[in-house]
């Protein structure tokens, strides 16, 4: 049996195809896994547990049918859906898991993160990670009113939009380096939590790595994003595939 991994899916109504190739997805492939891991980024956007968004209920549907079929269903939230919420998860099914976590695989301790942690050169997006994941700026955000929310959150996409353009078309090399994730963060956080294997997404740079940290030999599973196509991480009792969909 095969334990499923997926991130970055950025499932979105404007891209109803990937929407349908997740949804094919659950009701095949995950039905028969050991367990479904999403690591974060599932939704492109999320202002509250209230919204009505039709991709919403199509996609906590298709996961609770996967948990009612005994699959344990995980998801750690990601940097576009940190607001997902437990209202959601019980509809849909699924535990959430705090980022990072420690998980149990085949009887190996292996770390999860969604990944954006790990991108410490872009200390603009830190500050505003931290600010965006205290509680009361959490509570005061999900009292405003759904349109209210909903307007904000095409707004910081705007801005998150001109602010990749405007570092593209400075140093690509630079934008690289902010975009990825920092070698030294991750090494200490592989050595802090004493594991060899570290599973993330969030940087749409599929691979499988290998590195020193910790005083051995570790991987760096990297998930890959579903814009164009599926991306999955297969892992069972022999070893693990990244596979495209
Ligand atoms: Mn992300």
């Amino acid at each position: 049996m095969t334990t499923l991994f997926v991130s970055d899916l950025h499932l979105d109504p404007a891209r109803p195809a990937i929407t349908t190739l997740f949804l094919d997805f659950l009701r095949d492939e995950a039905m028969r896994a050991d367990a479904l891991y999403v690591l974060g980024d599932l939704f492109e956007a999320w202002v509250g547990d209230d919204d009505p968004s039709e991709a919403g209920a199509e996609v906590a549907h298709g996961l609770r049918a996967v948990a009612d079929a005994g699959v344990p269903v995980y998801f750690m939230r990601g940097n576009r859906d940190f607001l997902v919420g437990q209202a959601y998860a019980r509809r849909a099914g699924m535990r959430i898991l705090p980022d990072p976590a420690v998980v149990s695989l085949y009887g190996e301790p292996v770390l999860l993160m969604h990944g954006d942690l790990l991108c410490t050169d872009d200390t603009a997006y830190q500050a505003f990670r931290a600010q965006t994941r205290d509680p009361a700026w959490q509570q005061r955000f999900l009292d405003q009113p759904l349109q209210a929310r909903l307007a904000f959150a095409t707004q910081a996409r705007q801005a998150s939009m001109a602010r990749q353009k405007e570092m593209l078309a400075g140093d690509r090399g630079a934008f690289e380096t902010v975009t990825d994730v920092n070698p030294a963060a991750v090494e200490a956080t592989l050595a802090r939590f004493g594991v060899a294997t570290l599973i993330h997404g969030h940087t749409h740079r599929p691979a499988i790595h290998t590195l020193q940290a910790g005083g051995g030999e570790c991987r760096r599973v990297v998930l890959g994003d579903w814009y164009e196509q599926g991306s999955v991480l297969r892992v069972d009792a022999a070893g693990m595939t990244l596979d495209r969909l």
